[in-house]
C-alpha cells in the first residue's frame, strides 16, 4: 500500500515545493491557520499528486512508528476493523471486535444489517458503524464533539468531514480499504471483504 501510493506519486507530474510543504504541513500539524488548512484540505480532494504525496507520508509514517512501538511495547499507530459483506448484509470478521451487530438476528456467519465499533480513546473515542451500501460501505461515527473534523482516505479518494448533530457519516466508499483519522495522527484502518 505505501509503495503503491509513492508509486503513483512518483508516475504524476508534482506540485510547486510551496504547495507540497503546505499539504505536510497539514499532516504534520504545522499548519494552523484555518484558512490554510481549509484550502490545503481542498487542494488534496482536487489533486492526485498530493493527495499520493500525504498518503505516502502516512503511510511511512504509521510504518515506522509501528517498527518503533514493536520496540518499545506500545501499541500500534492505527485500529484495524475488518469486515465481510455478502449481498446486503455484513459482519465484523472478528466478532469479538464488535459491540452489537444490528438487524434480523440472522444470518449465516454472524452477517447482519450494521455492524458497530468502539473506537479507541486516543483515536478520537466514539461508535463506529459500518454498514453496506449501493457501490460498497458506508460509516458513521457517534460521539465526536463539535469542534472534530475527520478525514477519509480510500487510495483514490480523500474527503474531510465534520459532525452533523453529532454524528460524522462517509456514505458509498468501494475502496476495500479505507483510512479514517481525527487528528492525522492516529488512525482508524476498515479493510472491506467478501465472504
Ligand atoms: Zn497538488
Amino acid at each position: 500500500m505505501e509503495l503503491k501510493s509513492f508509486e503513483k506519486y512518483m508516475a504524476l507530474p508534482h506540485c510547486s515545493e510551496d504547495t507540497e510543504l503546505r499539504v505536510l504541513g497539514l499532516a504534520g500539524g504545522t499548519l494552523t491557520g484555518e484558512d490554510e488548512v481549509e484550502q490545503a484540505i481542498e487542494h488534496i480532494a482536487a489533486c492526485d499528486s498530493c493527495r499520493y504525496l500525504l498518503e505516502s507520508y502516512y503511510f511511512s509514517t504509521m510504518h515506522y512508528e509501528a517498527e518503533k512501538s514493536g520496540r518499545e511495547g506500545d501499541r500500534v499507530p492505527w485500529t484495524e476493523f475488518p469486515v465481510f459483506l455478502a449481498g446486503d448484509t455484513i459482519a465484523a470478521a472478528d466478532p469479538s471486535q464488535c459491540l452489537q451487530a444490528r438487524g434480523p438476528a440472522v444470518l449465516d456467519g454472524g452477517h447482519a444489517r450494521e455492524v458497530l465499533f468502539k473506537i479507541p480513546s486516543d483515536t478520537g473515542g466514539g461508535v463506529l458503524t459500518v454498514y453496506p451500501s449501493a457501490k460498497g460501505v458506508s460509516l458513521s461515527i457517534e460521539g465526536p464533539d463539535s469542534a472534530a473534523r475527520y478525514y477519509l482516505f480510500t487510495g483514490d479518494a480523500f474527503e474531510a468531514a465534520v459532525p452533523k448533530e453529532g454524528v460524522v457519516r462517509f456514505r458509498d466508499i468501494s475502496s476495500p480499504y479505507v483510512l479514517i483519522s481525527r487528528d492525522m495522527k492516529r488512525f482508524i484502518k476498515i479493510t472491506v471483504g467478501q465472504r
